[in-house]
């Protein structure tokens, strides 16, 4: 996450609300679109008999990615004086709540826009769970289409009151709310001047006061095997450390398993130098002391702070797919590397995105968010997320289809018993 100090941004909200349109301000008023861009956007909004559109921005830039310029379909970046950003998913992309969902875009913060005019609606709320459900802390709100309400410094009270309101509910307390006008550049990089009872931040000073999501080294190890090879005589057990440290000499533990063995190299890929300690966020591959049963799925860990091994976990998932989830049915789940077989025991709860109530309930539909209590035949190494969030938070599949995320709230097991 910390590459060239970029810090990754997703921007939600209801659709409508103006979300591209301030990506396109953003790109534009920062000064990191390429050249000739604005004059597409020029001539496209004139093809389509309409006044100059901001949120064409994101379609120039996208013609540009059909013709193969880049990989990615999906990042948008831009600079400020501070640094540079990457927004990692595009409003309006179909893959947007699966790529949250699943963490495929993990991100270090969010903006959250909402209409001035039509206030917080449930989408802006569902988006704004799922923002704490996933890990985004730091949250900030743009109120746009200030110009909608005249500016009117009451209208933007009540919509901030609101949903500060809802956030603080969800535990997140840090917002910064901000009066903008996408459309028209006001307080994005600019102050503007038909806000004079405004004396917050631009949303680019909100932007360059969030910080890079350290990466997790002060935490417990977790080193999820992704998979097991012999280049030679050597047997190397490879993966991403997903939090904590490891060294040469460190005496490590398997999950589920409960075998332990002794760290007698690490093997990075692009060195050539012996490497003696490896941290949180790094690829690599280990040798061991002795021979283990260890596989893909299979956790390493110190003795101290090791994790879950249960059979039942308790998650709370959102569903994002129209075949409901119901007791009694079987998916996979799939936690960092590893996959299990998990059939549903029981929906404790349904919780309404509205007033944050639950309610029970045998099915959860798409875009609902339940607590769920999961079974598993064989043992799962887990963490609960609100200690390790890598290894506390998992996919739902279905055949080959993502159908739901869930972060584990509760696990009735201890750690692995000693083998
Ligand atoms: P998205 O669906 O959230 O990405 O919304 P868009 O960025 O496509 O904006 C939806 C509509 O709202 C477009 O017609 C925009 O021109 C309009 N819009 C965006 N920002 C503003 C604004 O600040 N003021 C006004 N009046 N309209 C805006």
């Amino acid at each position: 996450n910390e590459l060239n100090g970029q810090l990754r941004i997703v921007i939600v909200g209801h659709v409508d609300h103006g979300k591209s349109t301030l990506i396109g301000r953003l790109l534009n008023d920062t000064g990191s679109l390429p050249d000739g861009k604005v004059e597409q956007v020029h001539e496209m909004s004139r093809k389509r008999g309409m006044p100059f559109e901001w949120a064409f921005v994101m379609d120039a830039l996208q013609a540009e990615r059909d013709q193969g310029i880049t990989i990615d379909t999906t990042q948008i970046h831009f600079k400020t004086e501070q640094r540079p950003y990457v927004i990692i998913d595009a409003p309006g992309h179909t893959e947007f709540l699966k790529n949250m969902v699943t963490g495929a875009s993990q991100a270090d913060a969010a903006l959250l826009v909402i209409d001035a005019a039509e206030g917080a609606l449930e989408q802006s709320r569902r988006h704004a769970f799922l923002l704490h459900l996933l890990g985004v802390r730091q949250v900030a709100v743009a109120v746009n289409k200030m110009d909608r309400v005249d500016f009117d410094q009451y209208r933007f009270e009540a919509v901030s009151q609101e949903i500060r309101a809802y956030l603080a509910e969800l535990g997140l307390h840090t917002s910064t709310v901000i009066p903008i006008a996408a459309r028209h550049g006001d307080n994005i990089v600019t102050r503007s001047d038909k806000a004079p009872w405004y004396d917050g931040p631009t949303v680019v000073e909100a932007l360059d006061a969030f910080r890079p999501q350290q990466a997790p080294t002060e935490l417990p190890l977790r080193f999820p095997l992704q998979d097991v090879y012999k280049p030679d005589d050597r047997r190397i057990l490879a993966g991403r450390i997903e939090s904590g440290r490891l060294r040469v000499g460190d005496t490590l533990r398997f999950s589920p398993t409960g075998a332990t063995a002794t760290v007698v190299s690490i093997e990075g890929w692009n060195h050539s130098q012996p490497i003696v300690a490896a941290q949180a966020g790094q690829s690599i591959g280990i040798t061991l002391d002795k021979r283990i049963f260890a596989e893909r799925g299979h956790v390493a860990h110190h003795e101290e702070g090791a994790p879950y091994v249960t059979h039942r976990l308790g998650v709370r998932a959102f569903w994002l797919t129209s075949e409901p989830l119901a007791v009694g049915k079987t998916y996979t789940l799939k936690i960092t590397t590893g996959e299990h077989r998990v059939t549903v025991e029981s929906i404790t709860a349904v919780i309404d995105i509205e007033d944050l109530s639950s309610t029970p309930a045998k099915a959860v539909h798409r875009n609902e968010v339940a607590e769920v209590v999961l079974r598993s035949r064989s043992p799962i190494a887990v963490d609960l997320a609100s200690t390790l969030s890598r290894t506390g938070r998992g996919v739902l599949i279905d055949g080959h289809d993502v159908v739901g995320g869930c972060i584990v709230v509760e696990v009735d097991e201890g750690p692995a018993a000693s083998a």
